[in-house]
């Protein structure tokens, strides 16, 4: 039986998590596991629709995350968690609930995420269009612990990703 993990991406909007998650996701379903992927913004359209970015709904929207993702591991899935998640108290309380937890730091400079502007939305903030936008004018703690620590401003894809299966691997939660 498979053994069920999950892997919590957090960092900066545009840090490159969801790029990350994307492309895990698709490894691990090529090597024939079960695996699924919780997206903050695909999140924030059905399961936490109507919250806002306060810190009470920041974390109320993590917990209801941390309850699937829960769910999901104790059933042997691997869930990949792609959320912001820019407080540390609610990040521990969720690997604490989880317990088979791996975070994933994907570090990327403030200047480097606002230069990509993926969505548009530093541009936004910046113009003060968007209120409370992490990184701008709201906080983000980094983590102090991480499993693993990708630099996605100097690292490919396939780098930061092949420092994340060697961590599920070195963890017994993957083949090597
Ligand atoms: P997030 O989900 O953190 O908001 P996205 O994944 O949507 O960020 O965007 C990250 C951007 O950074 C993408 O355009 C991606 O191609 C780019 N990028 C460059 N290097 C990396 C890397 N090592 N890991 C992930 N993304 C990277």
């Amino acid at each position: 039986m498979q053994k069920g993990v999950t892997v919590w991406f957090t960092g900066l909007s545009g840090a490159g998590k969801s790029t990350l998650a994307q492309a895990l996701y698709r490894v691990l379903r090529d090597r024939g596991l079960r695996v699924e992927v919780l997206d903050g913004d695909v999140i924030r359209t059905n399961l936490s629709k109507g919250l806002g970015f306060s810190k009470e709904d920041r974390d109320t929207n993590i917990r209801r995350v941390g309850f699937v993702a829960d769910l999901l591991t104790r059933n042997g899935v691997i869930c990949l968690a792609a959320l912001i998640s820019p407080y540390r108290a609610i990040r521990r309380e969720t690997r604490e609930r989880i317990g088979s937890f791996l975070e994933v730091f994907v570090d990327c400079p403030l200047e480097v995420c606002e230069a990509r502007d993926v969505k548009g939305l530093y541009r936004r903030a910046r113009a003060g269009e968007i209120r409370g936008f992490t990184g701008i004018d709201d906080p983000y703690e980094s983590p102090e612990s991480a499993e693993v620590v990708v630099h996605t401003d100097r690292e490919t894809v396939e780098e930061s990703l092949a420092k994340i299966l060697s961590a599920l691997e070195e963890r017994g939660y993957l083949a090597p």
